[in-house]
Protein backbone atom coordinates (compact mmCIF):
# COMPACT_ATOMS: atom_id res chain seq x y z
CA UNK A 1 0.00 0.00 0.00
CA UNK A 2 3.16 2.44 0.63
CA UNK A 3 6.26 2.97 -1.21
CA UNK A 4 7.73 1.58 1.56
CA UNK A 5 5.89 -1.67 1.31
CA UNK A 6 6.78 -1.71 -2.84
CA UNK A 7 10.29 -1.14 -1.99
CA UNK A 8 9.75 -4.02 0.22
CA UNK A 9 8.05 -6.40 -2.62
CA UNK A 10 10.09 -5.57 -5.03
CA UNK A 11 12.95 -6.92 -3.39
CA UNK A 12 14.84 -3.91 -3.43
CA UNK A 13 17.92 -4.01 -1.77
CA UNK A 14 16.81 -2.89 1.70
CA UNK A 15 17.54 0.29 2.10
CA UNK A 16 16.62 2.43 4.73
CA UNK A 17 13.03 3.56 3.56
CA UNK A 18 12.51 6.98 5.17
CA UNK A 19 9.04 8.34 5.26
CA UNK A 20 9.11 10.90 7.58
CA UNK A 21 5.68 13.40 6.76
CA UNK A 22 3.94 9.95 5.34
CA UNK A 23 3.76 8.56 8.79
CA UNK A 24 2.55 11.68 10.18
CA UNK A 25 -0.25 11.62 7.23
CA UNK A 26 -0.95 8.21 7.26
CA UNK A 27 -1.68 7.45 11.28
CA UNK A 28 -5.21 8.27 11.35
CA UNK A 29 -7.51 5.85 12.73
CA UNK A 30 -4.71 3.44 13.60
CA UNK A 31 -2.67 1.99 16.97
CA UNK A 32 -0.06 4.65 15.55
CA UNK A 33 -3.12 6.92 16.11
CA UNK A 34 -4.08 5.75 19.03
CA UNK A 35 -0.63 5.94 20.87
CA UNK A 36 -0.21 9.45 19.47
CA UNK A 37 -3.40 10.46 21.23
CA UNK A 38 -2.05 10.15 24.54
CA UNK A 39 0.94 11.93 23.13
CA UNK A 40 -1.03 15.03 22.62
CA UNK A 41 -2.87 14.86 26.01
CA UNK A 42 0.17 14.50 27.75
CA UNK A 43 1.48 17.61 25.61
CA UNK A 44 -1.76 19.72 26.52
CA UNK A 45 -0.72 19.39 29.92
CA UNK A 46 2.69 20.18 30.08
CA UNK A 47 1.51 23.00 27.75
CA UNK A 48 4.36 22.78 25.33
CA UNK A 49 4.43 24.87 22.30
CA UNK A 50 2.47 22.90 19.60
CA UNK A 51 5.68 22.27 17.19
CA UNK A 52 6.89 19.77 18.94
CA UNK A 53 4.04 17.44 18.38
CA UNK A 54 5.16 16.22 14.91
CA UNK A 55 8.95 15.64 16.12
CA UNK A 56 7.41 13.43 18.72
CA UNK A 57 5.09 11.08 17.01
CA UNK A 58 6.94 10.66 14.10
CA UNK A 59 9.54 7.71 13.66
CA UNK A 60 13.12 8.57 12.72
CA UNK A 61 13.63 5.85 10.44
CA UNK A 62 11.12 2.68 9.08
CA UNK A 63 12.29 0.12 7.59
CA UNK A 64 10.34 -2.70 5.24
CA UNK A 65 11.79 -5.79 3.53
CA UNK A 66 10.44 -8.53 1.93
CA UNK A 67 12.20 -11.93 3.95
CA UNK A 68 12.09 -15.30 1.40
CA UNK A 69 13.15 -18.72 2.65
CA UNK A 70 12.77 -22.10 0.93
CA UNK A 71 10.80 -23.95 3.52
CA UNK A 72 10.90 -27.49 4.01
CA UNK A 73 9.29 -29.02 1.34
CA UNK A 74 11.95 -26.39 -1.04
CA UNK A 75 9.56 -23.97 -1.87
CA UNK A 76 9.99 -20.29 -1.77
CA UNK A 77 7.70 -18.95 1.54
CA UNK A 78 7.39 -15.03 1.69
CA UNK A 79 7.05 -13.00 4.76
CA UNK A 80 6.91 -8.94 4.98
CA UNK A 81 9.36 -7.51 7.76
CA UNK A 82 9.21 -4.44 9.41
CA UNK A 83 11.51 -1.94 11.97
CA UNK A 84 10.79 1.38 13.17
CA UNK A 85 13.55 3.35 14.92
CA UNK A 86 11.01 6.15 16.77
CA UNK A 87 13.75 7.74 18.60
CA UNK A 88 17.28 7.84 19.92
CA UNK A 89 17.56 11.13 21.60
CA UNK A 90 18.34 8.95 25.16
CA UNK A 91 20.29 6.27 23.45
CA UNK A 92 20.52 3.74 21.06
CA UNK A 93 17.05 2.00 19.95
CA UNK A 94 15.48 -0.41 21.66
CA UNK A 95 12.55 -2.60 21.60
CA UNK A 96 11.69 -6.49 20.76
CA UNK A 97 10.80 -8.23 17.20
CA UNK A 98 7.44 -9.82 17.06
CA UNK A 99 6.11 -12.72 14.87
CA UNK A 100 2.55 -12.28 14.62
CA UNK A 101 0.14 -13.41 11.34
CA UNK A 102 -1.84 -9.36 12.33
CA UNK A 103 1.34 -7.45 12.39
CA UNK A 104 1.39 -4.68 10.28
CA UNK A 105 3.53 -1.41 9.79
CA UNK A 106 0.72 0.52 11.80
CA UNK A 107 1.43 -1.78 15.14
CA UNK A 108 5.43 -1.26 14.96
CA UNK A 109 4.97 1.89 14.60
CA UNK A 110 2.38 2.07 17.49
CA UNK A 111 4.97 -0.69 19.83
CA UNK A 112 8.17 1.85 18.82
CA UNK A 113 6.25 4.47 19.69
CA UNK A 114 5.28 3.02 23.36
CA UNK A 115 8.89 1.58 23.58
CA UNK A 116 10.53 5.11 23.13
CA UNK A 117 8.16 6.75 26.17
CA UNK A 118 8.55 3.14 28.49
CA UNK A 119 12.48 3.57 28.37
CA UNK A 120 12.67 7.17 29.10
CA UNK A 121 9.86 6.18 32.34
CA UNK A 122 12.15 3.69 33.17
CA UNK A 123 14.98 5.88 33.31
CA UNK A 124 17.07 3.77 30.84
CA UNK A 125 19.71 5.16 28.77
CA UNK A 126 17.88 3.86 25.54
CA UNK A 127 15.75 5.64 22.74
CA UNK A 128 12.60 3.31 21.29
CA UNK A 129 11.98 1.18 18.92
CA UNK A 130 10.29 -2.19 17.58
CA UNK A 131 10.49 -4.80 14.74
CA UNK A 132 7.93 -7.35 13.42
CA UNK A 133 7.19 -9.85 11.03
CA UNK A 134 3.80 -10.82 9.73
CA UNK A 135 3.91 -15.03 10.14
CA UNK A 136 1.84 -17.48 12.10
CA UNK A 137 5.09 -18.94 13.87
CA UNK A 138 2.71 -21.98 14.51
CA UNK A 139 2.24 -22.74 10.78
CA UNK A 140 6.82 -23.00 10.64
CA UNK A 141 8.79 -26.03 11.73
CA UNK A 142 11.59 -25.22 14.37
CA UNK A 143 14.15 -25.02 10.57
CA UNK A 144 12.06 -22.56 8.88
CA UNK A 145 11.90 -20.00 11.86
CA UNK A 146 15.44 -20.36 12.10
CA UNK A 147 15.97 -19.48 8.93
CA UNK A 148 12.86 -16.64 8.73
CA UNK A 149 14.81 -15.15 11.92
CA UNK A 150 18.73 -15.69 10.26
CA UNK A 151 17.03 -13.69 6.88
CA UNK A 152 15.80 -10.64 9.66
CA UNK A 153 19.26 -10.07 10.64
CA UNK A 154 20.23 -10.39 7.02
CA UNK A 155 18.51 -7.94 6.39
CA UNK A 156 18.19 -4.65 9.36
CA UNK A 157 22.17 -5.87 9.77
CA UNK A 158 22.89 -2.44 8.38
CA UNK A 159 20.54 -0.41 10.91
CA UNK A 160 21.00 -2.59 14.70
CA UNK A 161 24.32 -3.00 16.63
CA UNK A 162 24.98 -2.83 20.30
CA UNK A 163 25.34 1.11 20.08
CA UNK A 164 22.48 1.61 17.71
CA UNK A 165 19.62 -0.44 17.86
CA UNK A 166 19.10 -3.67 20.32
CA UNK A 167 16.09 -5.75 19.63
CA UNK A 168 14.66 -8.29 21.87
CA UNK A 169 11.52 -10.76 22.53
CA UNK A 170 8.30 -10.04 22.38
CA UNK A 171 4.92 -11.82 21.45
CA UNK A 172 6.04 -15.06 19.58
CA UNK A 173 10.14 -14.47 19.56
CA UNK A 174 12.08 -15.88 23.02
CA UNK A 175 15.74 -16.87 23.92
CA UNK A 176 15.99 -19.47 21.16
CA UNK A 177 15.25 -16.74 18.02
CA UNK A 178 17.23 -14.16 20.01
CA UNK A 179 20.38 -16.62 20.18
CA UNK A 180 19.95 -17.58 16.28
CA UNK A 181 20.09 -13.68 16.02
CA UNK A 182 23.36 -13.13 18.02
CA UNK A 183 24.68 -16.25 15.76
CA UNK A 184 23.69 -14.30 12.81
CA UNK A 185 24.56 -11.33 13.25
CA UNK A 186 28.24 -11.95 14.92
CA UNK A 187 29.06 -13.94 11.53
CA UNK A 188 28.63 -10.30 9.86
CA UNK A 189 30.28 -7.93 12.72
CA UNK A 190 32.14 -10.44 14.48
CA UNK A 191 31.26 -11.57 18.30
CA UNK A 192 28.44 -9.03 19.12
CA UNK A 193 26.42 -10.64 22.14
CA UNK A 194 25.14 -7.31 22.99
CA UNK A 195 23.36 -6.84 19.68
CA UNK A 196 20.79 -8.43 21.11
CA UNK A 197 18.53 -9.05 24.84
CA UNK A 198 16.42 -11.88 25.79
CA UNK A 199 19.40 -14.38 24.85
CA UNK A 200 19.30 -17.92 26.59
CA UNK A 201 21.45 -17.81 30.18
CA UNK A 202 24.01 -19.80 29.12
CA UNK A 203 24.44 -18.06 25.60
CA UNK A 204 24.97 -14.12 27.25
CA UNK A 205 21.45 -13.68 28.56
CA UNK A 206 20.75 -12.53 31.93
CA UNK A 207 19.78 -14.47 35.05
CA UNK A 208 15.92 -12.85 35.53
CA UNK A 209 15.34 -11.70 32.17
CA UNK A 210 12.68 -14.34 31.03
CA UNK A 211 10.45 -13.85 34.06
CA UNK A 212 11.31 -9.63 34.20
CA UNK A 213 8.43 -8.16 32.11
CA UNK A 214 5.89 -10.36 34.15
CA UNK A 215 7.63 -9.92 37.96
CA UNK A 216 7.56 -6.26 37.15
CA UNK A 217 3.80 -6.29 36.32
CA UNK A 218 3.59 -7.86 39.77
CA UNK A 219 5.81 -5.05 41.54
CA UNK A 220 3.94 -2.48 39.86
CA UNK A 221 0.34 -4.38 41.16
CA UNK A 222 1.91 -3.82 44.31
CA UNK A 223 3.23 -0.04 44.54
CA UNK A 224 -0.01 0.95 42.85
CA UNK A 225 -2.32 -1.13 45.67
CA UNK A 226 -0.06 0.66 48.26
CA UNK A 227 0.13 4.12 47.19
CA UNK A 228 -3.46 4.40 46.74
CA UNK A 229 -4.56 2.91 50.38
CA UNK A 230 -6.06 -0.31 48.97
CA UNK A 231 -3.61 -2.64 51.17
CA UNK A 232 -1.12 -5.77 50.06
CA UNK A 233 -2.07 -8.43 47.44
CA UNK A 234 -3.01 -10.83 50.15
CA UNK A 235 -7.32 -12.02 49.62
CA UNK A 236 -7.21 -9.41 46.65
CA UNK A 237 -8.67 -11.32 43.16
CA UNK A 238 -7.12 -10.53 39.87
CA UNK A 239 -8.72 -11.59 36.35
CA UNK A 240 -6.20 -11.89 33.28
CA UNK A 241 -6.15 -11.73 30.05
CA UNK A 242 -3.34 -14.08 28.13
CA UNK A 243 -1.29 -16.42 29.84
CA UNK A 244 1.92 -16.19 27.94
CA UNK A 245 5.60 -15.16 29.29
CA UNK A 246 4.36 -12.17 30.74
CA UNK A 247 0.96 -12.84 32.30
CA UNK A 248 2.03 -16.31 33.61
CA UNK A 249 4.77 -14.91 35.67
CA UNK A 250 2.70 -11.99 36.87
CA UNK A 251 0.13 -14.23 37.85
CA UNK A 252 2.17 -16.66 39.57
CA UNK A 253 3.81 -14.08 41.98
CA UNK A 254 0.32 -12.54 42.89
CA UNK A 255 -0.35 -16.30 44.08
CA UNK A 256 2.52 -16.59 45.65
CA UNK A 257 2.21 -13.40 47.50
CA UNK A 258 -1.73 -14.45 48.63
CA UNK A 259 -3.76 -12.76 45.64
CA UNK A 260 -6.44 -15.05 44.67
CA UNK A 261 -6.96 -15.32 40.30
CA UNK A 262 -10.25 -15.77 39.30
CA UNK A 263 -10.27 -15.59 35.79
CA UNK A 264 -7.74 -16.38 33.32
CA UNK A 265 -8.13 -16.42 29.25
CA UNK A 266 -5.97 -16.86 26.46
CA UNK A 267 -6.68 -18.01 22.71
CA UNK A 268 -8.61 -20.87 23.46
CA UNK A 269 -10.81 -19.59 25.97
CA UNK A 270 -11.62 -18.78 30.06
CA UNK A 271 -11.49 -20.27 32.73
CA UNK A 272 -13.35 -18.85 36.00
CA UNK A 273 -13.16 -19.79 39.58
CA UNK A 274 -14.30 -17.38 42.15
CA UNK A 275 -12.54 -19.07 45.01
CA UNK A 276 -9.18 -18.55 42.63
CA UNK A 277 -7.49 -21.39 40.01
CA UNK A 278 -4.40 -23.06 41.35
CA UNK A 279 -1.87 -21.31 38.95
CA UNK A 280 1.53 -23.14 40.07
CA UNK A 281 -0.32 -26.13 38.47
CA UNK A 282 -1.84 -23.95 35.41
CA UNK A 283 1.43 -23.04 34.74
CA UNK A 284 2.89 -27.24 34.98
CA UNK A 285 -0.41 -28.14 32.81
CA UNK A 286 0.56 -25.43 30.36
CA UNK A 287 3.92 -26.06 30.10
CA UNK A 288 3.21 -29.58 29.28
CA UNK A 289 1.91 -28.00 25.57
CA UNK A 290 -1.82 -28.76 27.19
CA UNK A 291 -4.80 -25.94 26.79
CA UNK A 292 -5.73 -23.72 29.84
CA UNK A 293 -9.60 -25.09 28.97
CA UNK A 294 -8.46 -28.83 29.68
CA UNK A 295 -7.61 -27.65 32.85
CA UNK A 296 -11.34 -27.33 34.40
CA UNK A 297 -11.58 -29.07 36.86
CA UNK A 298 -10.92 -28.41 40.91
CA UNK A 299 -13.72 -25.65 40.59
CA UNK A 300 -13.26 -24.02 37.40
CA UNK A 301 -15.84 -23.48 35.18
CA UNK A 302 -14.81 -22.79 31.41
CA UNK A 303 -16.94 -19.56 30.70
CA UNK A 304 -17.14 -17.25 26.84
CA UNK A 305 -13.24 -16.34 25.99
CA UNK A 306 -14.68 -12.50 25.48
CA UNK A 307 -16.28 -12.60 29.05
CA UNK A 308 -12.95 -12.09 30.86
CA UNK A 309 -13.42 -8.45 30.96
CA UNK A 310 -16.59 -8.72 32.40
CA UNK A 311 -15.17 -10.88 36.20
CA UNK A 312 -15.31 -9.28 38.70
CA UNK A 313 -12.30 -9.16 40.55
CA UNK A 314 -10.02 -5.40 41.71
CA UNK A 315 -7.17 -6.10 39.26
CA UNK A 316 -7.49 -6.55 36.09
CA UNK A 317 -4.83 -7.63 33.48
CA UNK A 318 -4.33 -7.39 30.05
CA UNK A 319 -1.51 -9.61 29.04
CA UNK A 320 -2.03 -10.45 25.30
CA UNK A 321 -2.46 -8.20 22.19
CA UNK A 322 -2.98 -4.53 21.73
CA UNK A 323 -6.45 -2.36 21.30
CA UNK A 324 -8.85 -5.14 23.02
CA UNK A 325 -10.51 -2.24 25.46
CA UNK A 326 -12.38 -0.12 22.92
CA UNK A 327 -15.46 1.95 24.55
CA UNK A 328 -18.40 -1.03 25.04
CA UNK A 329 -16.27 -3.18 26.52
CA UNK A 330 -14.49 -0.91 28.97
CA UNK A 331 -18.42 -0.23 30.01
CA UNK A 332 -18.53 -3.59 31.08
CA UNK A 333 -15.42 -3.90 33.35
CA UNK A 334 -16.05 -4.54 36.67
CA UNK A 335 -12.38 -4.43 38.32
CA UNK A 336 -11.43 -1.53 40.27
CA UNK A 337 -7.74 -1.20 38.59
CA UNK A 338 -6.66 -1.91 35.30
CA UNK A 339 -2.71 -2.54 35.06
CA UNK A 340 -1.15 -2.73 31.23
CA UNK A 341 0.91 -5.62 31.20
CA UNK A 342 0.26 -5.59 26.93
CA UNK A 343 0.97 -3.07 25.21
CA UNK A 344 -1.31 -0.56 24.10
CA UNK A 345 -4.60 -2.60 24.96
CA UNK A 346 -6.68 0.18 25.95
CA UNK A 347 -8.00 2.57 23.00
CA UNK A 348 -8.39 6.09 23.96
CA UNK A 349 -12.45 5.90 23.62
CA UNK A 350 -12.10 2.92 26.11
CA UNK A 351 -9.43 5.23 28.31
CA UNK A 352 -12.21 7.90 28.34
CA UNK A 353 -14.92 5.52 29.61
CA UNK A 354 -12.84 3.67 32.28
CA UNK A 355 -11.61 7.81 33.35
CA UNK A 356 -14.88 8.42 33.78
CA UNK A 357 -16.33 5.43 35.74
CA UNK A 358 -13.32 6.17 38.47
CA UNK A 359 -11.53 2.73 37.08
CA UNK A 360 -7.48 3.31 37.92
CA UNK A 361 -5.21 2.25 35.06
CA UNK A 362 -1.76 1.67 35.55
CA UNK A 363 -0.23 2.33 32.12
CA UNK A 364 1.57 -0.01 29.55
CA UNK A 365 5.13 2.23 29.44
CA UNK A 366 5.09 1.65 33.34
CA UNK A 367 3.60 -1.39 33.77
CA UNK A 368 5.51 -4.21 31.74
CA UNK A 369 8.92 -1.90 31.84
CA UNK A 370 10.27 -4.38 33.80
CA UNK A 371 11.33 -6.37 30.86
CA UNK A 372 12.96 -3.91 29.17
CA UNK A 373 14.92 -2.88 32.09
CA UNK A 374 16.31 -6.31 32.76
CA UNK A 375 17.12 -5.94 28.84
CA UNK A 376 19.27 -3.12 29.93
CA UNK A 377 20.71 -5.17 32.84
CA UNK A 378 22.06 -7.75 29.74
CA UNK A 379 23.43 -5.42 27.82
CA UNK A 380 25.50 -3.59 30.60
CA UNK A 381 26.51 -7.56 31.67
CA UNK A 382 27.37 -7.80 28.16
CA UNK A 383 29.63 -4.82 27.81
CA UNK A 384 31.02 -5.41 31.42
CA UNK A 385 31.52 -9.08 30.10
CA UNK A 386 30.99 -10.22 34.02
CA UNK A 387 27.68 -11.69 34.97
CA UNK A 388 25.13 -10.87 37.82
CA UNK A 389 23.25 -13.23 40.28
CA UNK A 390 19.54 -13.53 40.01
CA UNK A 391 18.61 -11.99 43.22
CA UNK A 392 21.21 -8.76 42.48
CA UNK A 393 19.08 -8.45 38.83
CA UNK A 394 15.89 -8.87 40.96
CA UNK A 395 16.75 -6.21 43.16
CA UNK A 396 17.83 -4.18 40.48
CA UNK A 397 14.05 -4.40 39.22
CA UNK A 398 12.15 -3.66 42.14
CA UNK A 399 14.42 -0.35 42.90
CA UNK A 400 13.36 0.95 39.11
CA UNK A 401 10.06 -0.40 39.63
CA UNK A 402 10.01 1.62 42.75
CA UNK A 403 11.26 4.66 41.45
CA UNK A 404 9.44 5.07 38.45
CA UNK A 405 6.29 4.63 40.04
CA UNK A 406 6.94 7.19 42.84
CA UNK A 407 7.42 9.27 40.14
CA UNK A 408 4.02 8.96 38.30
CA UNK A 409 2.12 8.86 41.11
CA UNK A 410 3.88 12.00 42.55
CA UNK A 411 2.60 13.69 38.88
CA UNK A 412 -0.71 11.94 38.98
CA UNK A 413 -1.24 13.34 42.24
CA UNK A 414 -0.24 17.23 42.09
CA UNK A 415 -1.34 17.49 38.70
CA UNK A 416 -4.92 15.89 38.86
CA UNK A 417 -4.27 13.56 35.51
CA UNK A 418 -4.47 10.28 34.98
CA UNK A 419 -1.42 7.16 35.77
CA UNK A 420 -1.34 7.59 31.90
CA UNK A 421 -1.11 11.17 31.42
CA UNK A 422 1.18 11.53 33.76
CA UNK A 423 3.62 8.41 33.11
CA UNK A 424 3.36 10.12 29.27
CA UNK A 425 4.61 13.61 30.57
CA UNK A 426 7.14 12.05 32.41
CA UNK A 427 8.42 10.22 29.13
CA UNK A 428 8.13 13.42 27.29
CA UNK A 429 10.03 15.98 29.54
CA UNK A 430 12.64 13.63 29.39
CA UNK A 431 12.71 12.55 25.64
CA UNK A 432 12.81 16.71 24.79
CA UNK A 433 15.13 17.62 27.34
CA UNK A 434 17.81 15.30 25.82
CA UNK A 435 16.93 16.74 22.51
CA UNK A 436 17.33 19.99 23.77
CA UNK A 437 20.94 19.11 25.36
CA UNK A 438 22.12 17.23 22.39
CA UNK A 439 21.21 20.40 20.36
CA UNK A 440 19.64 20.66 16.61
CA UNK A 441 22.58 21.86 14.93
N1 LIG B 1 9.25 -6.59 23.95
C1 LIG B 1 9.38 -6.11 25.28
C2 LIG B 1 8.57 -4.84 25.46
O1 LIG B 1 7.62 -4.60 24.77
C3 LIG B 1 10.83 -5.98 25.71
C4 LIG B 1 11.65 -5.03 24.89
C5 LIG B 1 13.13 -5.10 25.20
O2 LIG B 1 13.53 -5.77 26.13
O3 LIG B 1 13.88 -4.41 24.49
O4 LIG B 1 8.82 -4.07 26.34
Amino acid sequence: TSALHLAGFRGVTAPVAACLGQAWARSLSSHAQDTNTYIQQALKELNLPQRFEKALVTPRRELCVQLTILNDNNEIQTFEAYRVQHDNARGPYKGGIRYHPQCDLDDVRSLASLMTWKTAVMDIPFGGAKGGVTVDPSTLSENELEKLTRKLVHSFRGVIGPHSDIPAPDMNTGAREMAWFFDEYSKYMGFSPAVVTGKPVNLHGSLGREAATGRGVFYAIRNLLEADGYGSIEGKTFAIQGFGNVGSHAVKLLEEHGGKVVGVSDIDGCLYNKDGIDIKGLVKHVGEGKSILEYAHSGNSIIPGETIFEVECDVFIPAALGAVIDDSVAQKMKCKYIVEAANGPTRPEGDNVLNERGIKILPDIYANGGGVAVSYMEWVQNMQEFKWSEAEVNQKLEEKMRDSFEQIWDIHQTKNVTMRTAAFMLALSKVLESRDLRGYS
